[in-house]
């Protein structure tokens, strides 16, 4: 008898074994806790403690840095499983696999060398900043800027927005200007590797200039904190040029973009993860609320929203795995990440919504879990791009991908 063929879906022997483990430690640990840190606001510390124990933040880190070297498919179905639990705690890696990814690709040796083996146990942890009170989209309007002082460091100044993991990060890869008359202007931008206390608000000693204003107040995304980060005077050497001052002045925006287009495939994971749970609140609630006499899954109008959940939840895994797959065979994924994280958020929040719908008026008591999915779900429209910019990146590659 002829095998089936292989499926998009189909996991090795090893990611099955580690998305059970964390299936099973979302279900123990995260799922009965994030009610309460949630309506706290309180940062889950207990629960990131565990994440280090289990290597999580070490899962696309190379072995020789004391990581599990996995690959992107394997860290998006890690992605999707957390966010199935809560969407803060794949907040809290999510960053911090961004600037590994950042370090691991563009890194000097040294750069390697000084800071993977602690980020991949997560003793110290990383956060990105692209964005600024002025500008999130349009990044090349970056106005933060790096100036050369006559000893050969370089000075950042500049405010920078909604810097998730803000506070409690060491490190922050910052993208600023170091030439503003570069033109066009993304020639003139270098990502910085700026270290700096996790939880202090007002930098010391080497890390002066590097300040953190109190968390800014969100309707979801709670527990993990996001930041403005205000860098005055703060001083970094040239060998905190992500790449090192000779092959990395100048390249940061194209490296930041390069890590966005793994960070895409992360969010459309997110977004799987959160449909997957909003589907699973609604087809527990269907079979018990009860109206006109029976189970209200018996009326063809609630199958139908079922139907058309689970119909999106497949296919937007569908397609992240794809993207991810992809980008693991060193293939082009730049399009295809792009449909998929487009495709996962809107879907996402979509899925939420229909089964925030099944649960009529309990889905506003804050006694019902989708209750807070439904404040979160919003967050993957924006993050790592909005829909509208997925939809111009996806038409531009496009029409590359098809020039006549
Ligand atoms: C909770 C949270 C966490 C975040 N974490 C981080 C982080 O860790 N690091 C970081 O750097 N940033 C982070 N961000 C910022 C995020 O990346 C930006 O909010 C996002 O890129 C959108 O930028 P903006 O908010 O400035 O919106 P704008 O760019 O001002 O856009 C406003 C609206 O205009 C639309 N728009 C803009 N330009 C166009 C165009 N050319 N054509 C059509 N429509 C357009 C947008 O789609 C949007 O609908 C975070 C944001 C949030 C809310």
């Amino acid at each position: 008898m002829a095998s089936a063929p292989p499926q998009i879906t189909d996991k090795t022997d090893e990611q099955q074994a580690i998305t059970e483990m964390v299936h099973q430690f979302v279900d123990e640990q995260i799922l009965p806790n994030a009610e309460h840190l949630d309506a706290k606001d309180e940062f889950p510390e207990a629960i990131v403690e565990q994440m280090k124990e289990l290597g999580l933040f070490g899962v696309t880190i190379p072995e020789e840095y004391g990581g599990m070297g996995l690959d992107l498919t394997t860290y998006s179905m890690i992605v999707e499983e957390l966010s199935r639990g809560w969407i803060s705690i794949s907040g809290v890696i999510n960053t911090h696999f961004i600037g590994s990814y950042l370090l691991q690709k563009f890194g000097t040796e040294e750069q390697k060398e000084k800071y993977l083996h602690r980020m991949a146990t997560g003793e110290i942890r990383a956060a990105f900043s692209l964005s600024e009170p002025e500008l999130g989209s349009d990044v090349q309007a970056i106005k933060s800027n790096a100036k050369r002082t006559a000893d050969g460091d370089y000075e950042l100044n500049g405010q920078k927005m909604w810097v998730t993991n803000g506070l409690r990060s060491g490190l922050v890869f910052v993208l600023v200007k170091t030439d503003p008359a570069a033109s066009p202007p993304y020639k003139g931008m270098t990502c910085f590797i700026t270290e700096k206390e996790p939880g202090a608000a007002e930098n010391t000693g080497p890390y002066q200039g590097l300040n953190v204003p109190p968390s800014i107040k969100k309707m979801g995304y709670k527990g993990v904190e996001s930041t403005e980060l205000v860098y005055d005077g703060y001083r970094c050497p040239a060998e905190h040029i992500l790449g090192g001052e000779e092959a990395g002045l100048g390249q940061g925006f194209v490296q930041m973009m390069d890590a966005l287009e793994v960070g895409r495939v992360n969010v459309a994971a997110r977004g799987v993860g959160i449909a997957q749970r909003a589907l699973e609140l609604g087809l527990r609630y269907a079979q018990e609320r009860k109206s006109f006499g029976k189970p209200i899954a018996q009326h063809q109008a609630i199958q139908f929203k079922l139907a058309d959940m689970a119909t999106k939840v497949d296919a937007a895994r569908l397609l992240t795995l794809r993207a991810a797959r992809l980008k693991d065979a060193g293939e082009r994924s730049d399009l295809e990440a792009g449909m998929a994280k487009l495709f996962a958020s809107e879907a996402g929040k979509e899925v939420v919504e229909d089964s925030f719908r099944i649960h009529g008026g309990y889905g506003y008591s804050k006694e019902y879990e989708i209750e807070r999915l439904y404040r979160d779900a919003p967050l993957l429209l924006i993050g790592e791009g909005t829909s509208e910019i997925q939809r111009m990146v996806i038409g531009k590659k496009l029409l590359q991908r098809h020039k006549l």
